[in-house]
């Protein structure tokens, strides 16, 4: 291996995302073994056999492998959009706060931010926000909720909640679209059946390079109308890739071997959370629900100073916002580094 290239982060427990993670060597003896073709002209077999892979595992018609989970979130709401129409989303929402301005540049659509619940929507905020069909307001189009929600915590969706959600959208002709950047994490909460969960949203987007390892990649899924003008969208933002199979079965991959193992983070996530409420510098938490641990420290303004001891000791963190740390769990943090860290954890002192 080139190990010339892994030098800096070699020692580093690194918790700043679940995007830090690295093919293993059994997923890229896999990527070699690829067979590939040109995917803009559908003829990469790898490619094809991954999307239909993930649209019968969510009983969806169609899918389409993208570039990156920003891409598939920019297409579905490009199609799902006209310009001079309007988005609802949470103010802290990744299509809106990460995407930079995506939303506004791609679709020319404006948006319409709800406060919900630790990233959440819910079904009584919409209705407040939906606009009425009069010439002084934009036409709402689209609602976009993220499960799980990365602002939140790592906030997992009430079924019941968004099975209203659903109703109201159909009711009111808007579409929804869900990011399910970290969609294996809520499932592996809320333990509902797939094809019923898909079965709520017009289209949704899910990551490959997140919990489940790959080191690029996400899928958009939808019907198959929907599906080929994604298509269309794909190809005009430069998304067209050619022999890509050598990804996609990275993606093939994560999906056959990475799923049940999200539990494992999310037990780490927990025993993170439990260390944390011990520490005096420590302020509360955003209560863990999956593999996002959120700090809010006792003194804000020495975030920057944490982050640097951690550093020194080789432990890798973000900041968060004001006075808040992000930690993220995943497949390269083995459970001996959660006890490392623990251990270090109660060393820094203030
Ligand atoms: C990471 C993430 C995405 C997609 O990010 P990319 O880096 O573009 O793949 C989308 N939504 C959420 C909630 C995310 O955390």
């Amino acid at each position: 291996m080139n190990t010339f290239v892994h030098s800096f982060f070699l020692n580093m427990i690194d918790f700043r995302s679940d995007t830090v993670t690295k093919p293993s060597k059994e997923m890229l003896e896999f990527m070699f073994s690829a067979e590939v073709g040109d995917d803009v002209f559908n003829e990469d077999p790898t490619v094809n056999f991954l999307q239909q892979k993930i649209a019968t595992l969510f009983g969806k018609e169609d899918a389409l492998f993208c570039s990156s989970g920003t891409q598939t979130n920019q297409i579905a709401i490009n199609v799902h959009t006209q310009p001079g129409g309007e988005v609802i989303c949470h103010y802290d929402s990744h299509v809106y706060k990460y995407e930079g301005g995506g939303i506004a540049k791609n679709s020319g659509v404006s948006c319409r931010l709800l406060q919900g619940d630790r990233g959440r929507l819910t079904v009584d905020e919409i209705k407040n926000w939906l606009n009425p069909d009069d010439v002084h307001y934009p036409i709402t189009q689209l609602v976009c909720v993220e499960d799980t929600a990365n602002r939140g915590g790592g906030a997992v969706y009430d079924f019941n909640e968004l099975k209203k959600i659903k109703s109201f959208c159909k009711e009111n002709d808007l579409k929804l679209h869900l990011d399910g950047a970290r969609i294996f994490n809520a499932l592996i909460v809320n333990k509902i059946d797939y094809v019923e969960y898909a079965s709520l949203f017009d289209s949704v987007s899910i990551c490959l390079s997140k919990g489940l390892g790959a080191p690029v990649g996400s899928l958009l899924l939808g019907n198959k109308e929907f599906i080929k003008k994604a298509r269309r969208v794909r190809k005009v933002l430069g998304g067209g890739m050619r022999q890509a199979g050598y990804l996609a079965t990275a993606g093939i991959y994560a999906l056959d071997n990475n799923v049940n193992r999200l539990k494992k983070d999310h037990f780490h996530a927990k025993e993170l959370e439990k260390t944390f409420l011990e520490l005096d510098w420590v302020k509360e938490l955003t209560p863990v629900e999956t593999n996002i641990v959120v700090v809010h420290l006792k003194f804000p303004e020495k975030r920057d100073l944490y982050i640097q001891k951690l550093k020194e000791k080789e432990i890798l963190c973000m900041a968060f916002g004001p006075g808040m740390l992000r930690f993220v769990t995943h497949l390269n943090i083995s459970s001996e580094d959660i006890q490392q860290t623990i251990k270090i954890l109660h060393q820094i002192v203030t």
